[in-house]
């Protein structure tokens, strides 16, 4: 994943240390030396995340983040305070002043780059579920006036602690944030007691057991996928630390453990969790709304129009703009020829689900016609695309369709054409022309392949 980091410290060593090590991990470094500087920065070059110096001459970090957090244009850009010492007051006034994590000076490598990326893959999938909401607003004022306000309840929190003693510390401490703190005592009570409506799950790596095969285990279950975790560690268990948040934890705080801070970094997770719970709301809004295709589930074309069209304004702005695929099965007239409307029906459903488990969970999948279907992927080049495309097309063609025990397997295949933004202006009706362009040819080269048009891949200045 690359990303682009603003780097903001009035010492010009510590800015060039932060940027040789990002620049090595292949990230994009902007820097500044000032807070007024930052502030700037933030709003023409929209970094996705912000390394901030807390002692600075002038504007200190406090007040960098206040105003970046008050700013709606800047509000949604994850801050990560660097400083200097590790003083608890310090992180409970950065956290007061909106800032989403810590670093202490000198920066550990492990936790720098575990922690740039979950901050910047969390807001590229806040940004998207977003969007979404405002495709909503569009289609449905009443649903955007009477938008749920933020559920301020007591938090559902279950709790990992060996230790009795430590776990009521803990208990005592979460008590202005969580109703009940619900202490499983062994890890198969564990899986069982986190679903969907947990807020946050907290776990200690102190123990018998290995926290780090509980958060793999809450990772990959469904209904845990998605629920905030919170790490405790002490000061040698470093490593495992990093290797926890490569697993997927969200946040960790560090013993001795300060109340202020653990109330802070609790509050913070679960509000992430209840924003995150509105956002998915959206897929069952939108069938109460008619916006997704009811044989196949997918969104319809009519909601894809929508999001395009909003994907390719914020383009204008200078992001990334999508890239766009248009997969076609080949030969579906043969399907409902020889098999029947329904055979051909259930192979549609099938072909569906291939594609929509085979993108990432902020790409979009609509049906736009009959056996037609788009794959938008917000912010992706050309060559990411392609990959995707041949990903998909060999998805289908791999494995026959089942189509039951009377008619047997078929085996299918699709053809996919590519098409990227471009720079300059382009719009949601001119990028699905070009993607069907290529995938015209894709279908002139003989099927099961994947096209992208001559002016995807020719210099844009020389393409119009
Ligand atoms: P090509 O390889 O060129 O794409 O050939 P094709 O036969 O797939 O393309 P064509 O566009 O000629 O045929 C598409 C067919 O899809 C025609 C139509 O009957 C069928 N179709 C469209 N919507 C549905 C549907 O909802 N259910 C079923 N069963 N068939 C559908
Ligand atoms: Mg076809
Ligand atoms: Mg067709």
């Amino acid at each position: 994943m690359s990303a682009r980091v603003l780097v903001v410290d009035d010492v010009e060593v510590n800015v060039r240390l932060l940027e040789a090590k990002l620049s090595s991990e292949y990230f994009t470094v902007i820097t500044a030396s000032s807070g007024p500087r930052a502030l700037e920065l933030a709003q023409s070059e929209r970094p996705d995340i912000v390394l901030l110096d807390v002692m600075m001459p002038e504007m200190d970090g406090f007040e960098v983040c206040r105003r970046l957090k008050a700013d709606p244009h800047t509000a949604e850009i994850p801050v990560v305070m660097v400083t200097a010492l590790s003083e608890v007051a310090d992180r409970v006034r950065g956290l007061q002043s909106g800032a989403d994590d810590f670093l202490t000076k000198p920066v550990n490598d492990v936790a720098l780059f575990a922690r740039v990326r979950s901050l910047v893959r969390l807001k590229r999938m806040m940004e998207e579920w977003r969007l979404r909401e405002e495709v909503y607003g569009r289609f449905d004022t009443v649903i955007a006036e009477t938008r749920r306000a933020e559920d301020k309840s007591p938090a559902r929190v279950v709790l990992w602690e060996e230790s009795g003693f430590a776990a009521e510390r803990v208990t005592e401490m979460l008590q202005d944030v969580a109703a009940a703190v619900l202490r499983p005592t062994a890890p198969e009570q564990l899986r069982e007691m986190v679903d969907g409506a947990t807020d946050l799950v907290i776990l200690s790596l102190a123990g018998q057991q290995d926290a780090l095969r509980l958060v793999a285990q809450l990772r990959g279950n469904e209904a845990s996928r998605l629920v905030p975790i919170l790490l405790i560690a002490d000061s040698e268990d470093l490593p495992r630390l990093a290797k926890g948040l490569d697993l997927g934890a969200n946040d960790y705080i560090m013993r001795p453990l300060d109340r202020n801070e653990l109330t802070a970094r609790a509050r913070t997770q679960v509000r992430r969790k209840r924003l995150q719970d509105r956002l998915q709301d959206n897929y069952q809004r939108s069938l109460a709304l008619a916006l997704t295709d009811s044989l196949t589930g997918l969104y319809n074309r009519r909601y894809l129009m929508a999001h395009l069209g909003g994907l390719m304004t914020r383009a204008a702005d200078g992001a990334q703009g999508p890239a766009v695929l248009m997969l076609d099965i080949d030969y579906f007239k043969r399907v409902n020829d020889q098999y029947g409307h329904a055979a051909g029906d259930a192979v549609l459903r099938e072909v569906a689900g291939r594609i929509a488990r085979h993108v990432r969970a902020f790409d979009l999948v609509a049906r736009y016609g009959g056996e037609e279907f788009v794959v938008v992927m917000p912010e992706t080049q050309l060559a990411v695309a392609a990959m995707v495309a041949e990903r998909l097309r060999k998805v289908v063609a791999a494995k026959p369709v089942t189509l039951g025990e009377e008619l047997g397997e078929l085996e299918l295949t699709i053809s996919v054409g590519i098409a990227v933004t471009r720079e300059g202006g382009d719009s949601a009706g001119s990028i699905l022309q070009r993607a069907d362009k290529a995938l015209y040819e894709a279908k002139g080269r003989g099927r099961n392949c994947v096209a992208g048009s001559m002016a995807e891949i020719l210099p844009v200045s020389h393409a119009s």
